[in-house]
């Protein structure tokens, strides 16, 4: 697995990409995938980069956080997004794709490509010698899992993903939440939305009758997490005070415009972002519908209007903890040989594992070339989801979708959503453009040089 060639792990969404991208750099890769000789319980085909559920990568205009996305992985080259685009079929305003004919293209493309190895074998431990890119995937494999967490550690590895809902800062009605820390500990980090008793026994009825969303049989197999990470609805049909005396307790909360009032419960939302653009809601993790969420904890004095970046979710995923094992180049601090992408490295959905992909493959052939591996503006939705992954508080890590929320704000302040979010899309299209030309991307063999006889 070693040599002058480059080993890819996993050809799914990210890998495919990142194999791709090697080979187009002019370098030999060996992509392996486990499929169809071993399956994962989410997969049904042998076919690479297949679309597990939906077969939409979201939204197309540049004003959404996923057509900025697309389009910054057109301009870069990106295989996935190309074959994409090839066989989408009509869907609104988003790229959704045959999912068939574009998984069938994207493996006869691979396939064929002189310099890429396809090898249909499960992967049971990390090659030691060599530049290697791990794209397995949230369903990885159970060995190669185990090693994962031998060679990061015990607890840098996630086998379930049990997150809380974010939600964007300014949808938040700062008339009502207030900023404090309990018993005034450190600073006023936490927002806190606070509930009278009549406010918080509707919120409690309602998250008591809300719909549940299923569970896979493999899921329901790992039902025993939920004890030690009990779902907020769970928590609430437990009885009527049960979430008042634990994550909604409004003890040692002074609001500071009216230090003497007592509030019958609290919600405290926790800052996911130095710059205070996107909060966790502290102790939410749950299992409702997505639909359900918005109605139940809209209800939430404060959260009103609440735009949801990422709903909760309780689900089989295995992630790391990347902001304490990677660079953001997607290089293991401790060997830089060593690349992850994917929603192994925790970012969420098709577009992000593509653009994971992308980086990571691009800078394995930059190893391999001496070339130094590249970090992408944060300006930009692939470098600031990349930043975002690698530098959070990995203490509460949990995975990412691309958002405008983890985008720098702009120097002028733009009250219309729509003409902000184009202002990020145009700010972070230019700055890839000038990316582009700077380091000659994407990468391509490098040309012979003319010897003058
Ligand atoms: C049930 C489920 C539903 C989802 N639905 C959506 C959705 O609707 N929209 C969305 O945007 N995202 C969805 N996701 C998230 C989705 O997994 C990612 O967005 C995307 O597929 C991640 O791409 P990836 O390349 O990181 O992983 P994958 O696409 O899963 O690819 C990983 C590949 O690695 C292979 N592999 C694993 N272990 C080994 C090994 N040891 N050796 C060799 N090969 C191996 C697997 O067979 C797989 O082909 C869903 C995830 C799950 C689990």
């Amino acid at each position: 697995m070693s040599g002058e060639s480059i080993t890819v792990i996993g050809g799914g969404l990210a890998g495919t990409e990142a194999a791709w991208q090697i080979a187009r750099a002019g370098i030999p890769v060996t992509l392996y995938e486990m499929r169809p000789v071993t399956q994962t319980p989410a997969h049904h085909s042998g076919d690479l980069a297949e679309l597990v559920c939906s077969n939409s990568f979201g939204a197309e205009s540049l004003d959404r956080a996923s057509g900025l996305l697309h389009e910054e992985l057109r301009r870069l080259g990106s295989i996935v997004i190309q074959v994409a685009d090839k066989n989408r079929v009509p869907a609104g305003g988003a790229l959704a794709v045959d999912r068939v004919m574009f998984s069938k293209e994207l493996t006869e493309t691979i396939a064929s490509h002189p310099l890429i190895t396809l090898k249909r074998e499960e992967v049971k431990t990390i090659p030691s010698n060599g530049v290697v890119v791990l794209a397995t995937g949230p369903l990885t494999a159970n060995t190669l899992a185990r090693e994962l967490q031998k060679f990061t550690g015990m607890e840098y590895l996630n086998f379930f993903d049990a997150a809380s809902p974010i939600i964007l800062g300014e949808s938040i009605n700062k008339d009502i939440a207030f900023l404090a820390s309990r018993y005034g500990r450190g600073e006023a980090a936490y927002l806190n939305c606070p509930m009278d008793r009549e406010q918080y026994l509707l919120f409690w009825r309602e998250l008591c009758n809300a719909q549940q969303a299923e569970l896979k049989d493999f899921e329901r197999e790992n039902a025993t997490f939920f004890e030690a990470c009990l779902p907020i609805e769970e928590l609430a049909r437990r009885g009527e005070d049960t979430m008042r005396f634990g994550p909604l307790k409004p003890v040692g909360l002074v609001d500071p415009r009216f230090p003497h009032k007592k509030y019958y419960a609290v919600v405290q939302l926790r800052p996911e972002d130095k710059e205070g653009q996107l909060w966790n809601m502290v102790g939410f993790q749950t299992n409702l519908r997505w639909g359900e969420q918005k109605r139940v904890f809209r209800l939430i004095p404060g959260l009103e209007n609440a735009e949801f970046v990422r709903f909760g979710v309780m689900h089989k995923n295995i992630f790391l903890n990347a902001p304490k094992l990677l660079l953001p180049t997607l290089q293991f601090k401790r060997r830089h040989t060593l690349f992850a992408c994917g929603q192994l490295v925790g970012t969420e959905g098709y577009t992000a594992a593509v653009a994971g992909g992308w980086l990571a493959g691009t800078n394995a052939a930059r190893i391999m070339r001496s070339l130094p591996p590249l970090v992408f503006p944060k300006t930009t939705m692939l470098g600031a989801l990349i930043d975002y992954i690698t530098t959070a508080d990995s203490r509460h890590f949990q995975p990412m979708p691309p958002n405008f929320g983890i985008l720098p704000p702009l120097d002028t302040k733009i009250r219309s959503k729509p003409q902000r979010y184009r202002a990020y899309a145009h700010r972070a299209l230019s700055h890839l453009e000038d990316f582009i030309s700077a380091h000659g991307l994407p990468l391509t063999p490098p040309s012979r040089v003319a010897i003058n006889p």
